[in-house]
């Protein structure tokens, strides 16, 4: 089976100290989490010890997130670096008649499939790890948020208690008319 995101890693394995590097231009397509405004690109490079196989790269990409106080929309620009490091077993067939070198896939996903990298799968990992945790609005956490308002959303993580505390000072000043 061909898949179009599969990176053939098979001859840099054979051959420890050759370099590949590719440019990658890719959408995520099964990217279900994610809103892609623009395509993630970048590149990798691939190289093996004998013992290791080192990829690294660049990448990023524009994506929609929501502002973590109103949910308003955002778009914000995401960019991460690829450093992972992947134990290789057998003996390069550039050494040796009998044995060829393997990458040893230990992950808890499939990102291997034999000695071909299968590209979204990485790329898709270090993307989910890159997005802003509490990304925000143009109005932050302080003041007034018009957008939160118009929701309805309170949003400000000590809002809770701030409401409890508005609501008492109003029950206070209740108290004090019927004096
Ligand atoms: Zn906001």
């Amino acid at each position: 089976m061909r898949r179009e995101d599969l990176l053939d890693l098979n001859d840099v394995l054979q051959h420890p100290g050759r370099k590949v590097a590719v440019d990658v231009s890719t959408e995520l397509p099964d990217e279900a989490d994610l809103d892609l405004v623009t395509a993630l690109e970048g590149f990798l490079e691939a190289v093996s010890t004998g013992n290791i196989l080192l990829i690294t790269g660049e990448f990023k990409t524009k994506a929609v997130v929501e502002c973590a106080r109103c949910i308003a929309p955002l778009e914000r620009e995401i960019a991460f670096q690829i450093d992972e490091q992947f134990p290789v077993e057998g003996i390069p067939s550039s050494l040796s008649p009998n044995d060829f070198a393997r990458v040893v896939a230990d992950e808890p996903f499939q990102l291997f499939e034999g000695n071909n990298l299968i590209v979204e799968a990485l790329l898709r990992q270090a993307l989910l790890l890159s997005i802003p945790i509490q990304p925000l609005c143009e109005f932050g956490w302080d003041g007034p948020c018009p957008v939160a308002a118009q929701r309805g959303v309170e949003g400000h993580p000590s809002g809770p208690q701030k409401t409890g505390l508005g609501t008492l000072s109003k029950f206070l000043h209740a108290e004090d008319q019927r004096r």
